[in-house]
């Protein structure tokens, strides 16, 4: 049963120069196994939009999981909310998108195709790409684009109101602010998480899920004195790259860049992007931005509701300030997944698929495998009792290495052997992924042993 790899499991710089990873092999792989493919595949697809699969669902829910233990469970200072996709339509032009959320876009009077006018240099036409740059292409003066997805809301056309599918999470933690501090009781400083989906007309979707038109973002607001702004953010700025340390991303993967003054949004004073090396370059994983007072500024004005506050102690009335941590599921998810692909030879000359995930992110946490299908009893026993704690697969199907192999493709970090000795010794074999070691474990602290390694570093 022994299939040992000659190689460590970490996937480190050296190895990625030897062994670039193709985002095509990827994107298979996630189709194949069942992490991620297009939407409405059978339509052709819908450009920007994808379906997160059984493994893929799994392995979000576990990123937005770990996500929301450390931003939100494990402190005193945070609380979470789970608001409507839809808002007031006042808030999108209190927050400054009716008006400024937009990209310059130019079209192409030939093919009718449109492009962001900041990200043209060095593409080629999409129709003859062997013959012209875009740049060459008869092109419009560059325009203003709003991203905001629109609906009406309404039964009648002539009743009916434009509403916006929010472009980003964190508007109802401003425009509730008031009401969740005080259910809450909570003081500033505090902060206010959520997780959900947030949707952008993005003129180019591409790189996989890297820039979609319906993603998921993770935010937190975080309110503080103005006095006080400069600390949290290098507090916020910290945490958020110890998260992403933690979740098994390679020093030389990730990196840090504060944006020049030109580059910031229209509502923030400082902005730092966490990048992430993707195959195709580095790019923003996460921001944090300092949103000094803008927010509840400007919906205090457009609510007419006022949202300062009172410092108890010396009676100072003041609007907080907000430090912002912004995250994209999906863009982690496919880091993630980018991170952990390795090809491995193994000792006996043959070669494995592997996703290195981290065991607490890994979408299948262990493998139960009867050596025969005549053990199917105490295999589907062992089953029984751990799919009560984590996510457990049940596989009799094909020799014991081709299903060792399906595992180690979709990063289940163990696989538990049921034997013909374990009805007698009471004892399983657990195999270890990465290393691909074997141990004798008994069947009565299967549980607490695999639970140990699943929460480990963590
Ligand atoms: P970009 O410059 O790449 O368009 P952004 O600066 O507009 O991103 P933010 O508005 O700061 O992004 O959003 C916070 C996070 O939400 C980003 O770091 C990213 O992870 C995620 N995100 C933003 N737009 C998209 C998208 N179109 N598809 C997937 N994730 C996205």
């Amino acid at each position: 049963m022994s299939d040992k790899a000659s190689v460590s499991s970490a996937r480190d710089a050296e190895d990625r120069e030897r062994h670039p990873l193709a985002m095509e092999t990827l994107v298979s792989l996630c189709a194949a196994r069942g992490f991620i493919y297009p939407s409405s595949e059978i339509y052709g697809g819908l450009a920007g939009f994808w379906d997160y699969g059984p493994l893929g669902v799994e392995l979000k829910n576990n990123l937005k999981a770990f996500w929301w233990r450390r931003m939100v469970r494990e402190r005193d200072d945070v609380v979470g909310i789970d608001s409507a996709i839809i808002s007031h339509p006042r808030t999108w032009e209190a927050s400054g998108h009716v008006e400024g959320f937009s990209d310059p876009m130019v079209d192409c009077r030939t093919c009718k195709r449109r492009f962001r006018a900041d990200q043209i240099e060095g593409e080629r036409c999409p129709e003859a790409p062997k013959k012209r740059a875009i740049t060459d292409c008869d092109l419009t003066e560059s325009r203003e684009f709003n991203l905001m997805l629109r609906t009406e809301l309404g039964a009648s056309v002539d009743e009916s109101t434009t509403a916006y599918l929010r472009p980003e999470t964190c508007q109802a933690i401003f425009s509730g602010f008031k009401r969740v501090r005080e259910s809450a009781r909570q003081k500033v400083p505090f902060g206010i998480a959520q997780i959900g989906k947030a949707f952008r007309n993005e003129i180019t979707p591409r790189n996989f899920t890297f820039r979609s038109r319906e993603f998921e973002q993770a935010e937190m607001e975080f309110f503080c004195h103005p006095s006080e702004s400069e600390k949290w953010f290098a507090h916020w700025r910290e945490e958020r790259l110890q998260f992403h340390r933690d979740l098994g991303f390679d020093e030389s993967l990730l990196r840090t860049r504060p944006h020049a003054p030109d580059e910031l949004a229209h509502y923030a004073r400082a902005a730092e992007d966490i990048e992430f090396l993707f195959p195709f370059g580095w790019q923003e994983i996460e921001g944090i931005h300092d949103r000094g007072d803008w927010d509840l500024t400007r919906h205090t004005a457009y609510s007419g509701k006022e949202l300062a506050v009172t410092n108890e102690h010396t009676k100072e009335r003041f609007t907080p300030v907000v430090i912002e941590t912004s995250v994209g599921i999906d863009r982690t998810a496919l880091a993630l997944l980018i991170a952990a692909y390795r090809r491995e030879r193994l000792e006996n000359g043959e070669e494995r698929t592997v996703l290195h995930f981290h065991p607490a992110l890994a979408p299948i946490k262990a493998a139960i495998l009867p050596l025969s299908k005549k053990l199917a009893e105490p295999a589907r026993a062992i089953q029984k009792n751990l799919r009560k704690h984590f996510n457990v697969f049940y596989d009799e199907a094909g020799n014991i290495g081709r299903r060792y192999r399906r595992q180690d493709e979709v990063g289940t970090p163990f696989c538990v052997t049921v034997d013909f000795d374990s009805g007698d010794d009471g004892c399983v074999t657990v195999r270890e992924r990465d290393t691909m070691e074997q141990k004798r474990i008994p069947i009565e602290g299967l549980e607490r042993y695999l639970r140990d390694l699943l929460e480990e570093g963590l």
